[in-house]
């Protein structure tokens, strides 16, 4: 009973886990990341027995890190991460900064940095769960990507959604990034311009990840 508690208890820290492991807030867990409970305000060092110990990574550490990180921001998997690098691969302008520009249009991300998700997973269960459309069509789909001019909004069946009621709520101070308008009275959104390198707030060196990949 008492192992049981303890492993739902790392359950539930298992995402500031992942924040303390790459030593950055990652905004994993919806409103509890904007107060002072944020693990990494209280505990800033890796979990583990030697987590307050310093390693020094290699090169190629540094790069895995860097990848890790920024897939766990995202919360995307290994190979969708690496899809989205060969669209970057393969797209004009510095990879790096592409990769991010496609991560930011994801449809998660959107309904989250408009404030109608606590956070990019709690974003994409309500996207699967159907609550969202684009441009007057239902998207369930959360790795959709958005284009410039696109209209994200709560379908009007979806507008009771509690969760939805409490973002709104809780989330009025958190601010927009200057790329997305947000319409809170029509519960909706809009990609005025796709996100720049300057839009992206993780603290990331994307060249990193271009040198893992191009190794
Ligand atoms: Fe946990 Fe959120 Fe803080 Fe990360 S940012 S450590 S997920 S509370």
């Amino acid at each position: 009973m008492k192992g049981e508690k303890v492993k739902m208890a790392r359950y539930k820290d298992e995402q500031c886990r992942i924040c303390r492991r790459e030593g950055q807030k990652l905004f994993l867990k919806g409103s509890r990341c904007y107060t002072d409970k944020c693990s990494i305000s209280r505990r800033n060092y890796a979990p583990g027995q030697n987590g307050q110990k310093k390693k020094k990574l290699s090169e190629y550490g540094t790069q895995l890190r860097e990848k890790q990180k920024t897939k766990s921001f995202y919360g995307v998997s290994e190979k969708q991460f690496r899809k989205y690098f060969d669209m970057a691969s393969n797209t004009k302008g510095k990879t790096g900064e592409v990769l991010l520009q496609i991560l930011e249009s994801r449809l998660d991300n959107v309904v989250y940095r408009l404030g109608y998700g606590s956070s990019r997973a709690q974003a994409r269960m309500l996207i699967v769960h159907g609550a969202f459309e684009v441009n007057g069509h239902k998207v369930d789909i959360p790795s959709y990507l958005v284009k410039a001019g696109d209209v994200i909004a709560v379908r009007e069946i979806r507008k009771d959604n509690g969760a939805i009621k409490l973002n709104v709520e809780e989330n009025g101070a958190r601010p927009v990034p200057e790329w997305l308008e947000k319409n809170v009275e029509t519960l909706s959104g809009k990609v005025v311009r796709l996100a720049s390198r300057e839009d992206v707030d993780i603290p990331v060196e994307e060249h990193l990840i271009v040198e893992l990949y191009s190794k």
